[in-house]
């Protein structure tokens, strides 16, 4: 997999863990990689799709008044001259004069303690870079020669449907949410929704990011996790408190450390937004967003009613009130969600005198839950009922291994550098009295177990 200069050791060991294991597979990878690009691998489609799930059920199950969907990738383009991402969508690139790396320059500010960022002008931000010029050098080749400071567009453009010059100019989607904003109006007219409602959706995101690094943080192609809540807005206040709660409680359900999240306020907002705030993690690379939870005001409806020019206001017949809803809005990156699990996870331990890597996932999240073992592979008897038993269990839980490659110690180091919760071993005594070995990942404690207790000792929730 590529190298990137700025992986810690700890990065590095994940990085090299997901491709040993089939976690995730730099994209392209044959024909020497395509920046900004991982594909899933077999254990990383499981992780993945029990991520999903988990923020799904958040949203949809523990909620009467969360809708789902699943809106177009490509939109007509002016959706996104609309939400202002033609217009306004753009990182500060600076390019090395010696060795021509492509930088951001609000995070080489911000490595000299300098704050900047993308929602400043141009002219703002090259003021603050040639303040600092001095101070700043390139992370590559170590030289302080760059050139001026430029907005470079994150919109990925994309030929679809465009045949002739003149044909309006369309855009990959920047994010999920603006597919959510257009259906707004189709989801209250189909009757089942009434302010107060969200909107739930789950898809690709695309951005032409100036440096994509740090593994799964920042890719060109992600995965976005988004709710738009419609309020009116004299609810819109105490609603944002609520689900500011209701979001860090739930990295609670996924097992993640508390100590390494933390909410952080952001300092220069956009003119519309009335607030926002991020939820951070710390990465093994520092802390960094990765949930954005924002109170967005009527900005988007309001921009879509006027490039539209249809009527997106919501009249509320107990109290004749006509206005556009505000929105909260909750918008995580699958990807960003997963490198979470997998550093808050990886752990260098040592068992039964054994050094040892194990991903203490909570079961929930684990891409594995049991792996079934025959205690020798050439002893008929004992592979037959290990497969009795496998294929018992696969049926009620869907993800279980069985392996019968090497010795039992190997086999266990095998599962526990997955982050497999349970093993069972079948041995003769099973053969005689019907019970297994049910082995614990974290503990390495060992029990006997029947068979037909197995299911219910397990605890995958
Ligand atoms: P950053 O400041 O880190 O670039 P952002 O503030 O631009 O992020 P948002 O536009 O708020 O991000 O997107 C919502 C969420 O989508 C982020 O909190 C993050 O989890 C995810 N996300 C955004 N950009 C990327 C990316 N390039 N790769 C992976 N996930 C991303």
């Amino acid at each position: 997999m590529a190298k990137e200069k700025t992986l810690s050791d700890k990065m590095e060991k994940i990085v090299s863990l997901c491709k040993r294991r089939g976690f995730v597979f730099q994209g392209s990878e044959i024909y020497g990689g395509f920046a900004g690009t991982y594909d899933w691998g077999p254990l990383g489609v499981n992780l993945h799709r029990n991520v999903v799930g988990e923020w799904t059920k958040s949203m949809n199950m523990d909620h009467e008044n969360i809708a789902m969907i699943d809106s177009s990738i490509f939109t007509a383009g002016k959706v996104w001259e609309a939400s202002g991402h033609v217009s306004g969508f753009s990182d500060p690139l600076v390019i090395c004069n010696n060795c021509h790396t492509k930088l951001r320059a609000d995070h080489l500010l911000e490595i000299i303690g300098v704050v900047a960022d993308e929602k400043m002008s141009e002219l703002q931000i090259n003021k603050i870079f040639d303040d600092n010029r001095t101070k700043l050098h390139c992370p590559v080749c170590g030289k302080k020669d760059f050139g001026k400071v430029t907005a470079k567009s994150l919109l990925a453009t994309s030929t679809l449907g465009m045949f002739e010059e003149g044909d309006e100019q369309v855009y990959l989607r920047g994010e999920t949410a603006q597919g959510i904003f257009i259906n707004y109006k189709n989801i209250l007219d189909s009757g089942f929704y009434s302010i107060p409602f969200g909107v739930a959706q789950v898809g690709k995101a695309f951005r032409n990011e100036i440096s994509p690094r740090q593994f799964l943080f920042r890719k060109r192609e992600f995965e976005q996790m988004e709710m738009q809540y419609f309020v009116s807005p004299k609810d819109a206040p105490v609603a944002y408190e609520e689900w500011k709660k209701e979001r860090m409680a739930f990295y609670d359900r996924l097992g993640v450390d508390k100590n390494k999240l933390r909410w952080k306020q952001h300092e220069n907002l956009v003119f519309y937004a009335k607030d926002a705030w991020d939820i951070q993690y710390e990465y093994p690379f520092g802390w960094n967003e990765l949930e954005g939870v924002h109170y967005r005001g009527d900005y988007d409806l309001s921009q879509h009613q006027k490039f539209s020019g249809v009527d997106l206001s919501f009249f509320d017949e107990e109290t004749k009130e006509r206005y556009i809803p505000h929105v909260i809005e909750t918008s995580v990156g699958v990807d960003r969600m997963i490198l979470m699990l997998l550093a808050d996870a990886y752990t260098e331990d040592e068992m039964n005198g054994e050094k040892r890597i194990v991903l203490r996932f909570s079961p929930n999240m684990a891409p594995i839950k049991v792996a079934v073992f025959p205690l020798l592979k050439n002893k008929p008897q004992l592979v037959e009922k290990a497969r009795e038993v496998f294929v018992t269990l696969k049926k009620e839980l869907g993800a279980v291994v069985f392996d019968d490659n090497g010795n039992i110690g190997k086999r266990y180091r095998r599962q526990d550098e997955i982050g497999t919760p349970y093993c069972v071993t079948i041995d003769f005594d099973t053969l005689e009295d019907g019970t297994v070995t049910l082995r614990d990942r974290d503990t390495g404690k060992q029990e006997r177990v029947e068979i037909s207790k197995l299911l219910e000792s397990l605890k995958l929730n």
